[in-house]
């Protein structure tokens, strides 16, 4: 879930470039500008697959060079997008980062990572670990309007009730907030209470940024599937080069939903790390 990474933890880990749940906001678009890819067609489509990535990490972390500090895997493409069914690179990745005791951090917004709980569980006795789930609204209407390939809310939910089931920590990545069509208080209670009952450890709120490279490809969607009205009110909202929201009303955005999460009693991320981090 590029943009709305909860860092800075150390060293990341991609083992795909290109992403096809193909969100209409994501940030790593730009990235395939790099590559010399458009950023939107392209970006969910010509996909790069990091084939020997379990073998480099091994390399790495055999070096020591990680010491203390957390990986991060999957914060700029999902690593459990479609392509996973067939590599099967997640499995190798968590292998070596169980075996040298290494913290860690999954992102998705895939149900697909149900398939490696066992190998969670086994991770979460080495070392810390925590996956986050990203989800920025409970309505599938929205993730069909701007995350078409990811998973459904309610997917998503049941895998980190199936996580805690399995006692591995689960968290949420509540994020992107889409203004306008995902960020009402009432629509934001109840994905927090969602998040209380599925057993979330933490949540970490983001309302969503536009980088250059997503913004036209995100206009352009806007204007030829969403209502007209919500079309326009995006459109204001990030006119020009605007990339963000302004402070006030992210910041209220994030105070709602940590006040939610406390009622809960679930701790803001950074909170939630350092505790972990307190012997
Ligand atoms: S799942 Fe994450 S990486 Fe993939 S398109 Fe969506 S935001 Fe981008």
């Amino acid at each position: 879930m590029p943009g709305a990474t909860p860092g800075p933890m150390g060293f990341t880990l991609n083992p795909y470039r290109g992403c096809t749940h193909a969100c209409t906001y994501c940030f790593a678009r730009d990235g395939h500008h790099h590559l010399g890819h458009d950023t939107g067609e392209d970006f969910q489509t010509h996909l790069y697959v990091k084939t020997n990535a379990a073998t480099v990490l091994r390399r790495e972390l055999r070096t020591g060079k990680t010491g203390d500090q957390w990986v991060m895997v999957g914060t700029s493409t999902d690593c459990y997008q479609r392509a996973e069914g067939r590599y099967q690179l997640m499995p190798g990745i968590l292998r070596a980062l169980t075996d040298y005791r290494v913290p860690f951090t999954t992102t998705t917004k895939s149900a697909l990572l149900r398939r490696d709980i066992p190998l969670y569980a086994e991770a979460a006795q080495a070392a810390n670990i925590l996956v986050m789930t990203s989800l920025g609204s409970l309505d599938d209407r929205v993730r069909r309007a701007f995350e078409p390939a990811a998973s459904p809310p309610r997917a998503r939910l049941d895998t980190i009730a199936a996580l805690r089931d399995a006692g591995v920590p689960a968290g949420v990545l509540i994020a992107p907030v889409i203004p306008h069509a995902a960020d009402h208080p009432r629509a934001l209670d109840a994905l927090v209470d969602a998040c209380a009952e599925a057993g979330a450890v933490t949540v970490f709120p983001d309302v969503m940024r536009l980088s250059p490279g997503a913004r036209t490809w995100f206009l352009a969607q806007a204007a030829a599937h969403l209502p007209p009205r919500l079309h326009q009110r995006l459109a204001a909202s990030y006119a020009g080069s605007r990339r963000s929201m302004p402070p006030h009303y992210v910041q209220q955005v994030t105070d709602h939903i940590h006040a939610r999460a406390a009622h809960h009693g679930i701790p803001r991320w950074q909170d939630y790390i350092n505790s972990l981090r307190t012997p």
